[in-house]
């Protein structure tokens, strides 16, 4: 079929939105009709320079929510009208991994595939997480295929599968929060707004959020941030957050990414048993410098993809929570926007104005 799609061509090259062709499903694939996308940071990186790739040109997209249309020989766990969540990692439900309790990192996510179900003039395309989901229809793989309630809205809903899964997974099912404990989340883009959701959900009894950016202190105390600091207007930062937390935080969650931050997360938790999460993506080639008696001294740093929670069988709870009440994703949406729009969406979360953008198809 014909699809119109959103990809990189280049690195430091504006996104663009063209015409491409889409197969139907083969063995073990499903076809979805995407309702939503969400915009996310690395989709960016294959184009404003900050990701090493060659493979161009490549759809991008993620995140997305849709109601699966055709499934392909074989195909048992996902039927047409099933309403799905698309996940970057596969749950294949039989590897090592996905029969251990402790990783949601199926083997086969590690695996290179060859399968490329875009063109465009008649040269194959590869898609970002074999996904894609900047396009209206997509081919995946039926262990990509997360099924959800269908009480749901999909335009919502599609940010669970990056920023929900990472942020609310990385409290709960990463760090495994305890009721009464205290947390500290710094930056509170989509990641950690929905870490302070997660937070929030496990009962946490204090939520510091930390972010330059003085926009983002609504948003964060109505996900459940009892408190909010900006380091441009806080001196000694680390000092101010000990002293807050007498003496460190049980956890702390780097949603930002970079050696000096990390560092400052592992030194506001606590002696003893102070948890980093280390979530956010480095950037450039930067490498992880701690003082080690931080760590000798029970520090814990740790860190996952997508929260740990497994894409298939667990992640459909978030979507129970939603519609229970508990997960308040609609404060997390700040933008809605078309395909051919998809620019301007990128632009507003380079400028820091945006929470979540996500495609209305
Ligand atoms: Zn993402
Ligand atoms: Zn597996």
């Amino acid at each position: 079929m014909q699809v119109r799609a959103a990809f990189a061509f280049a690195q430091n090259q504006p996104i663009a939105v063209g015409d491409f062709t889409l197969d139907g499903p083969g063995p073990g694939e499903v076809l979805v009709e995407l309702r939503a996308a969400g915009l996310c940071h690395s989709d960016m990186s294959f184009f404003d320079g900050s990701r090493v790739w060659s493979d161009y040109p490549i759809v991008l997209g993620h995140e997305g929510a849709g109601v699966v249309r055709e499934v392909g020989p074989g195909v048992t766990s996902v039927r047409a009208g099933d309403h799905v969540i698309t996940v970057g990692i596969p749950e294949c439900g039989t590897c090592p991994a996905c029969l251990s309790p402790r990783t949601n990192l199926c083997d086969t996510y590690f695996q290179p595939t060859t399968r490329r179900v875009f063109a465009q003039k008649g040269q194959q395309v590869r898609a970002f997480c074999e996904l894609g989901t900047f396009c209206n229809f997509v081919t995946i793989r039926e262990t990509q295929a997360c099924v959800i309630r269908r009480d749901v809205p999909l335009d919502v809903v599609c940010c669970l599968a990056c920023a929900g899964a990472t942020g609310v997974g990385s409290a709960i099912f990463t760090a495994k929060m305890e009721p009464g404990s205290t947390a500290i989340v710094f930056g509170l883009g989509g990641i950690g707004l929905n870490v302070v959701e997660g937070a929030r959900i496990a009962g946490a009894s204090r939520i510091i959020g930390i972010d330059t950016n003085p926009a983002k202190e609504g948003p964060a105390r109505t996900a459940g941030a009892t408190e909010v600091l900006n380091p441009a207007t806080t001196p000694d930062l680390l000092g101010t957050l000990r002293e807050m937390t007498g003496g460190g935080a049980d956890y702390a969650f780097d949603c930002v990414g970079g050696t000096d931050l990390l560092r400052m997360a592992v030194e506001s938790t606590r002696i003893g048993w102070g948890t980093t999460v280390s979530i956010g993506i480095f950037p450039g080639a930067q490498e992880i410098a701690l003082r080690p008696r931080a760590i000798q001294e029970g520090r814990r740093l740790i860190g996952s993809y997508l929260g740990n929670i497994k894409t298939r069988s667990e992640l459909p709870r978030l979507a129970d929570w939603y519609a229970e009440g508990r997960l308040r994703m609609d404060n997390l949406i700040s933008h809605r926007i078309d395909l051919e729009d998809i620019g301007h969406g990128f632009d507003l979360i380079r400028q820091g104005a945006a929470r979540r953008v996500v495609i209305d198809f």
